[in-house]
């Protein structure tokens, strides 16, 4: 019966569980709840970066020349114009090659300006021609050919990728425009990369993009150029393997999401690599103090672009709200020579760890009886999954679910409680059942028979009207058992009782009253009614047949004693007492019979 019961249960638990589980797979099918759980996930993703910060440390050969406040201000001092004329970073790059730095990298946009080239733009040009160390940026977009024909690039920008598909069919990185550097810097150049970054929905940047897809060719990231020339591979030419992973040589590789997109694993706040200012870089270069430019450069490789929030080139992302997008490259390099992208844990696995998760949890609810300990013992589970997820981002590079697993187990959580809510109620009911109910006859016992007298002597005190009961005794019943023994006494009794059931109505409460006498509770009934009920039962148990313990048929009679409230008592013992004394007299004039009235005739 345990055994049967506990199969019962777990069968109700299993079935839950596909029903959440189901509903969480029909639910993910509609894009805004996806979106919902991705939107929740990114931000435990948020959490986990900054939780494992500490531990990272960043490349010191990556500096960064900040166009920074003071330099704003000191541009403005010194020109009166932004941006500043195209000189200056002429003279820039040819200041910096005393301190030999491994390349420059410009996180700024040389488009073309309106009209003729000026001085500063030939002098430029003639600096990014002479210096192979000088990269330079671009951007795609989307813009109408309306506004701008989408131009062709020179041949000598794109990027033979092997196996780009991932690239080609993702939504991020397909664009039908692009904004120019000078045509006169592509003609001396092909250091040329790309800076575009994707959001996501929340605004936050976690992404990066190696290579980008415009023209049926593709043409890689400012970044990926770099780490292309740091680790001397050529990046005209590269290959996508079958991980996905982008190959920049045999130890070096980008993994990709199945959008072709790299997440960045973050190193630290804004500021995380070393900031000279560019008004600093200037008054070096101007003094000719060369030991400093040797201190901060040499053999490093140098990112220039604006860390100012008013000239936009700011992002969010999950370190920091205002980070440069400069420092974003920075680090997008770092990472590749690091070789420490985060991958994302598939669905699959996701789906794996969420159905392990709610075994556990449903384990523990199914094994201790108390609630405060199993909750205890599910939020320490809880607790548990989420430092291993951190542990796991942290020396393995992994970005596992979070919201899938713990709202899968959070809702067979509260399904497990509302199961076994139920089952314990019906429980409860069987229990109740029994504590009420005589075993041998499945009648009401002698403690509720009592119980419900109290209530109807209450009901009628209070409300009026009336209620009945009837007393009924088997006749020579201890005869009976002398003749076919004990067994059949008992078969009679049970078969008694299932009269007694069959000729009353439900709301009437058949009660075994103690050994063969046996009690009625009629609700609501005047005593006619009464007696009439009484002589059903009668002439019921005297007309069938009983079937014996040894198979044969015996016969067996009844005495009846009736008595109602407010006719013949006013409590439970004036009334007990007045069917009794009914009974004996009905045992008096010879059995077999109802009687109603003690008076004597
Ligand atoms: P009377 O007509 O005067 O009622 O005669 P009686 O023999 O029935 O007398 P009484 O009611 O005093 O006898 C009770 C007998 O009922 C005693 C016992 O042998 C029998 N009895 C009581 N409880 C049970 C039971 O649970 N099973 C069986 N088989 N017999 C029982
Ligand atoms: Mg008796
Ligand atoms: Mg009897």
């Amino acid at each position: 019966m345990n055994k049967k019961k506990k199969i019962f249960d777990i069968i109700i638990y299993c079935l839950m569980f596909l029903l959440v589980f189901g509903f969480l797979i029909y639910a993910g099918r509609f894009n805004a709840f996806g979106k919902f759980i991705a939107a929740i996930e990114y931000k435990t993703f948020d959490i986990r970066q900054n939780i494992i910060l500490p531990h990272k440390e960043s490349d010191k050969d990556i500096v960064i020349i900040a166009v920074d406040d003071p330099s704003y201000e000191y541009i403005a001092e010194n020109f009166g114009t932004w941006p500043v004329p195209r000189s200056f970073w002429a003279k820039l790059i040819k200041g910096l090659e005393v301190a030999n730095p491994k390349l420059i990298a410009f996180d700024l946009l040389f488009t073309k300006r309106l009209g003729a080239l000026d001085e500063g733009d030939k002098a430029l040009i003639e600096a990014v021609a002479d210096n192979q160390n000088v990269y330079l940026s671009m951007n795609f977009d989307n813009y109408p050919s309306k506004i701008r024909k989408a131009p062709e690039l020179p041949d000598n920008l794109e990027t033979k990728l092997n196996n780009p598909n991932i690239i080609k069919n993702s939504p991020y990185l397909s664009f039908t425009n692009c904004r120019k550097v000078m045509d006169e810097l592509l003609a001396v150049t092909s250091n040329i990369g790309f800076i575009n970054v994707t959001r996501d929905d929340d605004g936050i940047i976690r992404y990066m993009s190696p290579m980008f897809h415009y023209k049926d060719a593709y043409y890689a990231n400012l970044t990926t150029l770099i780490a292309a020339k740091y680790l001397g591979l050529d990046p005209h030419n590269m290959t996508i393997n079958q991980k996905n992973e982008l190959v920049l040589g045999k130890n070096y590789k980008i993994p990709l999401n199945p959008d072709g997109r790299a997440i960045i694993n973050w190193y630290g706040k804004e500021g995380t690599f070393e900031h000279v200012s560019l008004w600093e870089v200037d008054d070096a270069i101007n003094t000719g103090n060369v030991q400093f430019l040797k201190e901060k450069f040499e053999n490093k490789v140098i990112y220039i672009g604006t860390t100012v929030t008013a000239l936009a080139d700011i992002k969010s992302t999950p370190v920091s709200y205002m980070y440069p997008g400069v420092e974003t490259h920075a680090t997008f390099l770092n990472n590749i020579l690091d070789n420490n992208f985060i991958k994302h844990s598939s669905f699959q696995v996701d789906i794996l760890i969420s159905a392990l998760l709610c075994f556990l949890i449903g384990f523990c609810i199914l094994k201790f009886d108390s609630v405060p300990y199993s909750i205890f013992c599910s939020l320490l589970i809880f607790a548990a999954y989420l430092l291993v997820t951190i542990f796991v981002m942290d020396y393995f590079d992994l970005w596992v679910g979070i919201v899938l697993p713990l709202l899968s187990s959070t809702l067979i959580l509260i399904a497990a409680y509302i199961t076994k809510y139920l089952l314990k109620s019906k429980d409860y009911e069987h229990t109740y059942k029994l504590a009420v109910t005589d075993g041998l006859t499945e009648m009401y016992n002698h403690r509720y028979f009592q119980e419900q007298m109290i209530m109807n002597v209450q009901n009628v005190a209070r409300y009026g009207g009336s209620f009945s009961l009837i007393l009924i005794d088997i006749d020579f019943f201890k005869k009976f058992n002398d003749k076919h023994g004990h067994q059949s006494g008992d078969a009679v009794l049970r078969q008694v009782a299932q009269t007694i059931k069959r000729n009353i109505r439900t709301s009437d409460l058949p009660c075994r009253y103690g050994g063969e006498e046996m009690s009625i509770i009629l609700t609501n009934t005047k005593k006619e009614d009464a007696i009439t009920t009484a002589k059903k039962v009668w002439s019921a148990v005297r007309e069938r047949k009983f079937e014996l313990a040894d198979g044969n048929w015996a016969n067996v009679t009844i005495s009846v004693g009736v008595a109602s409230m407010p006719d013949n008592g006013s409590n439970p013992q004036e009334l007990i007492e007045f069917a009794d004394k009914c009974l004996y007299k009905a045992k008096q004039n010879g059995r077999d019979q109802v009687v109603s009235d003690i008076e004597e005739p």
